[in-house]
């Protein structure tokens, strides 16, 4: 009931509900004594298990999406094709070889290249940024693997993530155009455990393609000693990962149709997909569940609201966005139908913060919209919303976007590593988020007037 929970330095409105409303009560005790959420995110990882685009396990989420939806009585469900990239890592291994031998617990990044033959053996550049790289000489490059050794701090937004996370998806390349023939970053990820973070990453067109992987902390902390140490460092590495032909996934859509104007739809977004090395509970089996079970709670109300709710699972957020890009392109006619979208994709963490992207005359319903939402103890932030990855496609037709910030303190422990488990995920938590989704659903959905479109100047991605 403060403002303490809000980022600094922003407005923020007091918690207060502007007024009493039964429905949005009614959703509220029901996310609170009868969400199916945590059982929703058990059953998709246990049956469909890891699901990086075009594995068995993407396959079978889309089967799950499907039936669940299905079973869960919601309409026009249906799985819309979407061609995805399609990696498999293979064996991979690394070590550090001298001044002294330590087995590395590593991961190939995402569209990484194999090592070929029997690997590669050189000595280590250590770097703690791209500018650093970028200050380097290329004798000091040449022939070597660059070792990217930034940390990311822990803290409630997550924010450091966005500091970060470009060393691992633009790094190889800018290393390669020193000369480098491998890079390892210190996994991005906030954990002491032995545990490496993958993740994405894109070479760029004309650069040669070299071999990155991700090392858990404790080895890329190590490392870092021994090259502060001041002796040379040399490892070894071998990975056998491989591209494949792009393969057939499914973004997966179903709705609760609208009583008035059944042609306008309020979003709610998650990825279907995940990294392979975990199951995804969290990232983004939660997003999944939490937005079914929204979408489930308001279809369980004595009335529908004016505006149709569709929730779409999509595919390939992680290594290519195919899912969110073929969804605006298949829908661009419908666009100017979408009234609001959201996306669920930080993890289980309770909503603290929600903010809008949108037109100033929707002000007034966004503030009321916000009230609503002020009992779960989120603040309403008067900046604007950003979008996730998904609803980037959707920026450009300017619909109005809201954000449902999560708690990411813990989210960065667990984030693209083989303990991405169902054991990461708290059922409380997740059912807070359910009833910030559902509240914000119902009531954009029933609002009395269609939300403006954002103005030009606002569209970018921030
Ligand atoms: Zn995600
Ligand atoms: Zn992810």
């Amino acid at each position: 009931m403060t403002t303490s929970t809000a980022a600094p330095n922003l407005a923020t409105s007091a918690n207060k509900p502007l007024e009493s409303d039964p429905i949005v009560d009614k959703l509220h005790s029901l996310a609170r004594t009868e969400s199916r959420a945590y059982d929703l995110v058990r059953s998709l990882v246990d049956e469909a298990g890891s699901r990086l685009a075009g594995s068995p396990g993407d396959k079978a989420a889309v089967a799950w999406g499907v039936r669940t939806m299905k079973e869960l009585g919601m309409q026009n469900v249906r799985a819309e094709k979407v061609m995805v990239p399609h990696w498999e890592r293979g064996a991979e291994s690394g070590r550090i070889v001298s001044p002294v031998s330590h087995t590395l617990a590593l991961n190939a990044l995402g569209g990484s290249v194999s090592t070929t033959g029997k690997g590669i053996e050189a000595e280590v550049v250590m770097v703690d940024s791209m500018q650093a790289l970028e200050k380097l000489d290329e004798a000091s490059v040449k022939g070597k693997i660059v070792f990217f050794s930034a940390r990311m701090q822990r803290s409630r937004t997550g924010d450091e993530y966005g500091r970060v996370a470009p060393m691992r998806a633009y790094g190889a390349s800018a290393a390669a155009k020193k000369g480098a023939i491998a890079t390892v970053i210190r996994s991005v990820g906030t954990d002491h455990d032995r545990f490496p973070h993958t993740g994405g990453m894109r070479y760029e067109k004309g650069v040669p393609e070299i071999p990155a992987a991700a090392l858990a902390v404790p080895d890329a902390e190590l490392l870092e000693r021994l090259v502060l140490a001041g002796k040379p460092v040399r490892i070894a590495l071998s990975l056998s990962s491989k591209t494949f032909p792009d393969a057939e996934s499914a973004n997966v859509v179903g709705e609760v149709i609208g009583r008035e104007k059944p042609d306008e739809v309020v979003l709610l977004g998650a990825h279907l997909d995940s990294w392979d090395t975990g199951v995804g509970a969290v990232d983004d089996g939660v997003g999944c569940a939490a937005i079914i079970e929204a979408a489930r709670l308001v279809m369980s109300l004595p009335v529908r609201p004016r505006r149709t709710v569709r929730v779409v699972l999509f595919a390939n957020e992680e290594n290519g966005l195919r899912g969110a890009k073929t969804y605006a392109t298949d829908h661009t006619v419908e666009m100017e139908k979408h009234h609001l979208a959201m996306e669920v994709d930080y993890g289980s963490g309770r909503v603290h913060t929600i903010r809008f992207l949108g037109a100033e005359n929707s002000a007034a319903t966004f503030s009321r919209i916000a009230g609503f939402v002020a009992p779960l103890g989120i603040a309403y932030e008067q900046a604007p919303a950003s979008g996730g990855a998904d609803t980037i496609p959707l920026r450009p037709f300017g619909v109005p976007l809201v954000d449902l910030s999560q708690d990411a303190t813990k989210y960065f422990d667990v984030h693209h590593t083989a303990n991405d488990t169902l054991a990461q995920v708290a059922k409380e938590d997740l059912d807070q988020v359910v009833a910030a989704v559902a509240t914000v659903a119902w009531a954009a959905a029933d609002a009395p007037d269609f939300f403006a479109r954002v103005p030009e100047e606002q569209r970018g991605r921030k």
